[in-house]
């Protein structure tokens, strides 16, 4: 009876002391930290809908003024990119360290001429504004998108399409443009004058020029009616030719192919009328809140039951309704209404194939196949129609085509991508073979013979850029694949190399784990200078730990695909580090500091474990934590030190307490190691580069590996984790430059030097100085560097004798 009551006190007793010791861990990680932390204003960037192309840019202008634009392209010589709406997806709209242009404040309507029916606009102006000046003239817009958050110039650089039945793309309703060239000239283009210029530039993705003005013809504003048809989708093709096609009372048409079997089809078309209108709103409202559509898209892609539901109930309910609309109020949605519920590690991605109309249904069995095969999940895929483009170069509807319009759900991580990139190039693939094209404003995934054989005049656009803009300075990532005659040779390489892309936001997420890597070095440090491991600032070390967590937290949140498991990961290891740590300040303040000031901290097991220290610091610079042979030391403790010795009770201590600890970190760590083989595939040891490295170039360093080479061009595998940081400053030496690093063009690295000094690294950024909590002498930076500049960045650090490189952080 007694015995039991102990037992529970025992057990009420500890559960109390955990409870206690982890409310104090939870306060003590809750006072730490930077959370004012702001990303500094350097922090310049860019980057669409998807979230998925952040590019860091040099310089940001919002012109206003026409001179605005022509001065900064004469006042400048580094590479320009172009933004408008930033409904594009896979990075047309930046370059990295280029003047970016950003083109939605030069958004004035210039003239209305209802005589001649059109319209006078700068390029940033969006459809919408266009449709408010329209409005009074009861007028509308001949051609556009579905949505009307786009510019003109954006749409005029893709040459969209909309839903428009006996029309295609925007070109057709292009009366001529105004351009901005790469030396700073202002041109006119029409079909009459500098036609080269006009159906290059349109459909031209911002590599000719900017276009800063363009004549639009407009329509007459009219009553349109819906009318829908389920059919099913073997049906469609015959269907839109014999009741669609050659309709004129018909104004906007489309086709919803239901997932995930897409055999059957809702026919949806606008049709003139002289009915009562149902809405009398003649625009839609702006600002308005959408919280049914996005939850709906959510539902669609979160099962196939929401997919059925959407089919058999949703659709034929919300088409029961009669609609009879103004044309403009049809042509004024807002993208809102498809914004996800939730932003984290999916986004929805477009993807558009072009099909000759005769090949409808050959088209839908490939992609059914595709879609099943690759699991891809999609939302929907929308069928438009467009009659042949009257002559751009970069013409996507050469002939008479269906569009096949894929609404997906996609991961953001690289694997998830790469799995788009499969189904994508396959689907892109089948399209050329039946004779069509793919889109060009998504992902840039296509390989370089699948663009020169859906755009068969693709030469004669690059020898016009060649012209006009011979430094190539109008750039983005849909060039950069596509204009440098080696780029998609190299890119297959990479992308047939496993693990050759990586998030760029690990380069940041990186920072605080490396953290766990120079703290317990500093602490070797500290112990081999013979101090007491009682003084040494665990506490500090803490705060400094979740300082750093705070700040790359901020550095990379909202502004890159979001990395939930990197961010665990860091938690995690937050957590036992702040465990761990407050035991030691616990014990070493007390025990340890009264058996130090007993004995000493020069007895054998002091410089015992300050070899271990050492031994464990130097590993993990290459290895995982959990790759430390503990055992081994503990062995050492008690065979390799004497046991009877003066000041025994500091050496007995320290024995027990190196034993306990290690002996617990051996049993972790078999943990651990078990845990992370069973839910990681082993991760490369290499991180690879596209570098250029000159043929005179000195052999490379035995530890490098290149995998493919054309010209200088070089894929290099470089040795991950400490090797990294080794390596890359001897290539740097070697005089080779790297174009990326993992597919990312920009990348960090730390810097020591005395705290009394300023240091500045030319083409870099600072994020944030950082304490050696045990050295107030010196003081570590973190940079952020362009990758292209990382060679001479080095160089540039290796000449200032004051500080030294301490990391590049691999991703
Ligand atoms: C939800 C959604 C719906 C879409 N619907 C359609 C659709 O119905 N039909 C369709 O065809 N496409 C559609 N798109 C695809 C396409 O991205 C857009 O049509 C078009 O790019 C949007 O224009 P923007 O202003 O956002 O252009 P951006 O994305 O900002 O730019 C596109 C390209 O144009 C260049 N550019 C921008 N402004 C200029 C300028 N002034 N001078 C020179 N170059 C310039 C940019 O550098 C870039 O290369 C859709 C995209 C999304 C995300």
């Amino acid at each position: 009876m007694t015995q039991r009551k102990w037992l529970r006190r025992a057990i009420c007793l500890s559960l109390c002391l955990i409870l206690a010791f982890s409310a104090m861990v939870a306060w003590t990680i809750h006072r730490s930290g930077d959370p004012a932390y702001k990303i500094p204003a350097t922090e310049h960037t860019v980057n669409d809908i998807t979230r998925l192309n952040v590019t860091h840019v040099g310089r940001e202008i919002q012109p206003t003024r026409l001179e605005e634009i022509t001065t900064a392209l004469r006042e400048s010589d580094t590479p320009v990119s172009i933004g408008g709406g930033r409904f594009s997806q896979g990075g047309q709209i930046a370059y990295p360290e280029s003047l970016h242009v950003d083109m939605r404040h030069y958004n004035k309507v210039i003239s209305i001429n209802t005589a001649s029916n059109e319209i006078r606009v700068q390029a940033g102006a969006t459809w919408r504004q266009i449709e408010e000046a329209l409005e009074p003239y009861n007028l509308a817009i001949r051609i556009m998108q579905t949505y009307s958050n786009f510019t003109v110039g954006g749409s005029l650089s893709v040459n969209v399409h909309g839903r428009y039945i006996g029309e295609g793309a925007l070109v057709r309703s292009v009366r001529s443009i105004q351009m901005v060239l790469a030396d700073g000239s202002v041109v006119e283009a029409s079909p009459d004058q500098h036609a080269d210029i006009f159906y290059g530039a349109i459909g031209g993705y911002g590599g000719l020029g900017i276009i800063t003005e363009a004549t639009l013809s407009v329509v007459p504003n009219e009553k349109v009616e819906q009318q829908h048809k389920f059919m099913p989708t073997s049906e469609y093709a015959s269907f839109f030719k014999n009741n669609i096609r050659s309709n004129h009372d018909v104004v906007f048409h489309n086709a919803d192919l239901y997932p995930p079997d897409f055999t059957e089809t809702n026919s949806v078309s606008w049709v003139r009328t002289n009915k009562p209108l149902t809405d009398t709103e003649r625009l839609l409202p702006t600002n308005q809140t959408y919280r049914f559509q996005p939850w709906v898209i959510d539902r669609i892609a979160g099962s196939d039951t929401g997919k059925w539901l959407r089919q058999n109930f949703i659709d034929p309910l919300y088409f029961k309704r009669d609609r009879v609309f103004w044309r403009s109020r049809e042509a004024s949605y807002d993208v809102a209404e498809l914004a996800p519920s939730r932003h984290d590690d999916v986004v929805y991605g477009l993807r558009e194939f072009f099909v000759p109309v005769a090949h409808f249904n050959d088209f839908v069995g490939v992609m059914r196949k595709q879609f099943s095969e690759h699991n891809v999940n999609v939302v929907n895929v929308s069928i438009r129609h467009a009659f042949p483009d009257p002559g751009t170069l970069l013409a996507w509807s050469r002939q008479e085509v269906f569009a096949f319009v894929v609404y997906y759900q996609q991961g953001t991580d690289v694997e998830s991508r790469n799995q788009v990139r499969t189904w994508t190039q396959a689907l892109n693939q089948s399209a050329i073979d039946l004779g069509g094209a793919y889109y060009l404003p998504y992902q840039v995934f296509e390989t370089n013979a699948q663009f020169h054989a859906a755009y068969p005049r693709a030469n004669e656009f690059l020898a016009l850029k060649q012209k006009l803009d011979p430094k190539n300075r109008f750039r983005n990532r849909l060039w950069d694949a596509h204009y440098l005659a080696d780029a998609q040779e190299l890119e297959e390489a990479r992308t047939n190399t496993r693990q050759y892309y990586r998030g760029e936001e690990q380069t940041f997420l990186t920072i605080p784990e490396w953290y766990l890597v120079f703290n317990p070095k500093e602490l070797a440090d500290f112990l081999a200078a013979g101090k007491n491991p009682s003084d040494f600032p665990y506490m500090a070390s803490l705060n400094e730990y979740w300082t750093q967590y705070d700040r790359v937290r901020v550095l990379t949140a909202g502004r890159y695909p979001a990395n939930p498991q990197y961010l665990t990961m860091l938690r995690v290891i937050g957590i036992s580090t702040t465990v761990e740590y407050m035991l030691k300040t616990a014990y070493e303040s007390t025990i340890g500091r009264l058996t130090s000031w007993i004995g000493g901290t020069d007895t054998a097991e002091d410089h015992l474990i300050a070899q271990a220290q050492r031994a464990y610091s130097d590993l993990i610079y290459d290895k995982a934590w959990y790759e430390f042979s503990f055992l081994h030391w503990v062995k050492k403790i008690w065979l390799d030190t004497p046991f009877f010795e003066k000041n025994f009770t500091r050496k007995f201590e320290r024995k027990l307490l190196f034993t306990a600890e290690f002996t617990f970190k051996a049993g972790y760590a078999s943990l651990i190691g078990w845990a992370s083989h069973t839910a990681y595939t082993p991760s490369d040891s290499f991180i690879y580069s596209t570098a250029t490295v000159p043929e005179q170039s000195t052999a490379l360093p035995a530890t490098v590996k290149v995998i493919a080479r054309k010209n200088e061009k070089t894929i290099l595998a470089i040795p991950r984790w400490g090797g990294f940081t080794r390596d890359i400053p001897n290539l740097a030496n070697a005089g080779i430059d790297f174009k990326d690093i993992a597919g990312n063009s920009r990348i960090a690295l730390s810097i020591i030097g005395p705290a009394s000094q300023s240091f500045v690294v030319a083409s870099g950024h600072k994020l944030f100085n950082s304490s050696l909590v045990s050295r107030p002498d010196l003081q570590r930076q973190v940079w952020i560097v362009p990758v292209n500049k990382l060679g001479s960045t080095l160089r540039e650090i290796q000449q200032q004798k004051a500080m030294t490189l301490e990391h590049i952080y691999d991703y």
